[in-house]
């Protein structure tokens, strides 16, 4: 007999059924759950997601709430070097076409994949993120009077950027349309897309810009751009972790993926997306400058991209690899992320405050 509560209303009465909402409950599933338009998020399956969906949108911000005046006149000026110049070109370059390529696959692959909602909840969230990154590089080629055809042809001329691009984009295309995620072949598409896009792409090949353009910014050059880049990176930080828990969670509800021979694959993907990060990042340090070295940047992306390897339980490529920078270390993510589910983000939840830590290392 299924329990029921009933509830008489003046001379109405509504019998509600328990069980059907619990049977709701327990087909929620990564992916091939209950396939509804109610949006129920309530009970909630997956609380890391709902919890991250919070912090996410605690973090919110608007590139136009950052000045950009020293930055213009930095731009112009002689202090500044055309070596400098060029990263910030290579930085605006890469991510305009970045941004939007992950925003797309979160929202035409992932979120059309997975059928909790609360993960959709959270994926609606991540492609938003990609969409305010996306227009603070429209800010910033706009407050430097970058020539915006020159941002758009560097997606095609610069050859290590067409490559990383590609990289991504081919696993994206084949998870358009209806998928048949009941097929192995097809969860493994999928699983390779979490890792690629969150692992291989924004977790390592996200890194190299980051650490240098956040460079610049630790000797006070592009305060603006640094200080957005910052934002960015802090976002980026919880897509990493979102992905990884979806990866994670699509696995333990589908063993039958998690195979050697994939665990092998997904390796190999890393091992490629290292390589065309570390040709990227020659072109954009082609000569040693300013105290920034090519030969670091590319050890420091060993350094990542076996954390991230490790945070979904794989063997690291380069064991014992040291990260050659430890003060962006702290000022970016590494320690927040171990840190995320014990709660010690509140202190970079306002601008306000994150304006006050910058203050403290200069
Ligand atoms: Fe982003
Ligand atoms: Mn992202």
């Amino acid at each position: 007999m299924s329990e029921t509560q009933t509830y008489t209303i003046g001379d109405k009465t509504f019998v509600l059924n328990k069980d059907k909402a619990e049977a709701a409950f327990a087909a929620k599933k990564v992916i091939n759950g209950r396939q509804t338009m109610y949006f129920n998020i309530l009970p909630l399956k997956y609380q890391w997601a709902y919890n991250l969906y919070k912090n996410m949108k605690a973090n919110h911000w608007e590139p136009e709430d950052i000045p950009m005046q020293k930055d213009c006149e930095q731009w112009r000026s002689e202090e500044i070097t055309d070596i400098e110049r060029w990263i910030i070109k290579m930085g605006v370059g890469y991510f305009s076409a970045a941004e939007g390529i992950v925003g797309d696959n979160i929202l035409h692959v992932v979120r059309e994949a997975v059928t909790a909602p609360e993960l959709k909840l959270v994926l609606g969230r991540h492609a938003h993120e990609e969409n305010i990154h996306a227009d603070s590089l429209v800010y910033m080629i706009s407050s430097l009077g970058l020539n915006p055809h020159e941002c758009e042809s560097m997606f095609d001329d610069i050859e290590t950027i067409e490559k990383k691009n590609a990289f991504v984009t081919k696993t994206s295309w084949d998870l358009r349309g209806d998928l048949d995620l009941t097929l192995l072949e097809n969860k493994k598409l999928l699983a390779r897309n979490m890792f690629v896009f969150g692992q291989c792409m924004e977790g390592t090949q996200f890194y190299g810009l980051f650490g240098m353009i956040l460079s610049l910014y630790r000797q006070n050059k592009f305060p603006g751009i640094g200080q957005m880049f910052r934002y960015t990176l802090r976002d980026e930080s919880n897509h990493i972790e979102l992905l990884r828990n979806l990866l994670m969670d699509l696995v333990e509800e589908n063993p039958e993926i998690w195979t050697e021979d994939f665990r092998a694959e997904l390796r190999e993907l890393m091992k490629e997306a290292v390589g065309l990060e570390k040709d990227f990042i020659r072109d954009c340090l082609p000569v040693n400058a300013v105290g920034l070295s090519a030969d670091e940047f590319t050890q420091y992306i060993d350094y990542i991209a076996d954390r991230r390897l490790e945070g979904v339980g794989l063997e690291p490529l380069s064991p014992g690899a040291k990260n050659p920078f430890p003060w962006l270390a702290e000022m970016m993510d590494i320690q927040k992320e171990q840190n995320f589910f014990e709660g010690r983000v509140t202190e970079y939840q306002k601008a306000s405050a994150l304006t006050a830590v910058h203050d403290d290392e200069l």
